[in-house]
């Protein structure tokens, strides 16, 4: 790790800005890759400060579209093998949805090994579910719960033995390019407020700021539109919940998600409350909110659960909910890795497998990539 201080006017042939999940695993995929020297920004002073610290943790490959699904399944495989060097990193607890098609569809679901419940068999693993309406109940085997500070230290540690460099308390400003080729970016020490305190360079850039990567872009000429929305997350006790090695439960329709956690219970009334980046707040009292959701499938057993923490975290998605990777074509070297919106732990991995691709020079799914037709919004130059 480096301070702002020692890095003045240095040159980098990668620059990545934010320490989360997708700037990690692209960093660290880089550096394995041979690619170097590369150096990461972050404004916070510890990695995952924000989305990448503040979720539940779920590995969910079955997502809202086919697309997005490829990658979480492929990020799934990742963090499979990486179990290997790291224990304990991935519990595979595997998972039951409770959905329909316009939440999931057939052609996410055949990209991930399943199977439909009955109705007993869901009981069976679930008997607090006591008014669960029933429904499709879709079993996923290789689902489960990732360890994500674990997680994140192990990008640091890759990153790290690969050469590459982390500055933390390092805040990245406008982003100029020179006659040369290069990005000339301004690092603050702290905050967008705190005076510049040196610059550095690189050929090429990646953008993976999270909830600011809007307004950071905008200041550089390279705008993008996302939508930054808040989510609640609870721990409770057990109640009378039993053991704890059990699946994971999400029932999109009803808006509710439970993970069993060692000496407790964390669930989610999945809030989708727009807002701006950094702002956490939600309109409703996020606990009886929760009671409120869970109660109708939960029946009994959600009274006597006792509140122990509860935060707020925040998820970005771009226009239509795709993510935003790889090279953009208004500008030559500059790359995103933006707008994982509920899905970056699950996907993180690919994400930097895909992103670190671009970067070395391959070509990104035109799905992935930035287009004029995906962001309505005027094209203006570096200068
Ligand atoms: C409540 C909740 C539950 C979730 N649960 C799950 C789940 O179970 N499974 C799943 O797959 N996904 C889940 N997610 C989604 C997942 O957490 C996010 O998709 C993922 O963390 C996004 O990672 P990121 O690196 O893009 O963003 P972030 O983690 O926010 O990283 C962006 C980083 O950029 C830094 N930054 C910003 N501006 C600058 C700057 N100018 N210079 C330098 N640094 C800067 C920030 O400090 C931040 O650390 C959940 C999200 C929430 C909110």
């Amino acid at each position: 790790m480096r301070s702002v201080s020692g890095l003045s006017a240095e040159r980098f042939e990668v620059v990545v800005i934010g320490g989360g999940l997708a700037g990690l695993a692209t960093a660290a995929a880089l550096g394995s890759q041979g690619c170097h020297p590369i150096l990461v920004l972050e404004s916070e002073t510890v990695p995952g400060a924000h989305s990448s610290g503040k979720n539940a943790g779920l590995v969910r490959q079955a997502a809202e579209d086919p697309l997005t699904t490829q990658l979480c399944v492929r990020g799934a495989e990742l963090i499979r093998q990486r179990q290997r060097e790291f224990p304990d990193l991935f519990q595979p607890t595997g998972s039951l949805i409770f959905s329909d098609e316009n939440h999931v569809p057939e052609s996410s679901w055949t990209q991930v090994e399943h199977r439909l419940l009955r109705e007993d068999e869901v009981r069976l693993r679930y008997p607090e579910l006591q008014d669960w309406p029933g429904g499709q109940a879709y079993w996923t085997p290789k689902d489960g719960t990732v360890d994500v500070p674990k997680l994140l230290g192990s990008l640091m540690e890759q990153l790290v033995s690969s050469g590459g460099r982390a500055a933390f308390g390092a805040h990245a400003g406008r982003i100029k390019t020179l006659d040369s080729g290069e990005f000339q970016i301004e690092v603050r020490q702290g905050s967008s407020s705190d005076p510049v305190n040196g610059e550095v360079l690189c050929r090429q850039v990646v953008i993976a700021n999270g909830a600011w990567a809007a307004e950071f872009s905008e200041v550089s000429g390279m705008p993008i539109t996302l939508s930054v929305t808040n989510r609640g997350c609870l721990i409770t006790d057990r109640g009378g919940f039993g053991d704890q090695s059990r699946p994971w439960v999400w029932a999109d329709q009803a808006g509710w998600y439970l993970r069993q956690m060692r000496g407790g219970l964390m669930w989610s009334a999945c809030e989708e409350e727009e807002t701006s980046a950094g702002i956490l707040d939600l309109s409703t009292d996020l606990e009886s909110h929760w009671r409120e959701k869970v109660q109708s499938s939960w029946g009994a057993s959600v009274p006597s659960l006792k509140l122990l923490s509860a935060w707020v975290g925040q998820r970005t998605f771009c226009p239509d909910r795709r993510f935003l990777l790889g090279r953009d074509s208004r500008c030559d070297g500059w790359h995103w890795a933006v707008g994982l919106g509920g899905h970056g732990v699950t996907s993180a991995l690919a994400v930097g497998e895909q992103v670190a691709g671009s970067v070395l020079g391959m070509e990104t799914h035109k799905d992935w990539a930035w287009s004029a037709d995906r962001f309505v919004s005027s094209s203006k130059s570096l200068s």
